[in-house]
């Protein structure tokens, strides 16, 4: 369990198994939306067996019916999401590794909820 990923505030830590991740991808479902309050999320699966928390354990919220959404309860990083539909394993956000930038989604879920304009996002004029 050599992989980190931690909170904004550093108080939620996950340590994790990296080659047991799966399905790297991109969500576009309102609820990750709203959790993230972000046009679109990106995150991976783990099963149960290949992460702990090491630090804080995180707050929770059901979202929907078997939905359970973890987050910071001091800085409101949102950390993990875990469904009755899949048991045995947890969602996690890529934003929120060490080292984000290596680990690249492989495909969208979601798609017919993704915001218009989403797709153009990266055209943008830079602003910096
Ligand atoms: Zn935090």
């Amino acid at each position: 369990m050599s992989s980190i990923a931690h909170c904004l505030c550093g108080a939620i830590r996950l340590a994790f198994d990296r080659t047991r991740v799966s399905r790297p991808d991109i969500c576009h479902c309102a609820s990750c939306r709203r959790a993230t309050a972000s046009p679109l999320t990106a995150g991976f699966a783990l099963p149960d067996t290949a992460w702990r928390w090491t630090g804080r354990t995180p707050a929770s919220y059901v979202s929907s019916p078997g939905v359970t959404r973890e987050f910071c309860g001091t800085c409101g990083t949102q950390m993990a999401y875990r469904t009755d539909a899949l048991p045995g394993e947890t969602h996690f956000y890529i934003a929120t590794l060490a080292d984000p930038a290596s680990m690249a989604p492989e495909r969208q879920a979601f798609a017919d909820e993704a915001l218009p304009w989403t797709a153009g996002m990266m055209s943008l004029p830079r602003a910096d």
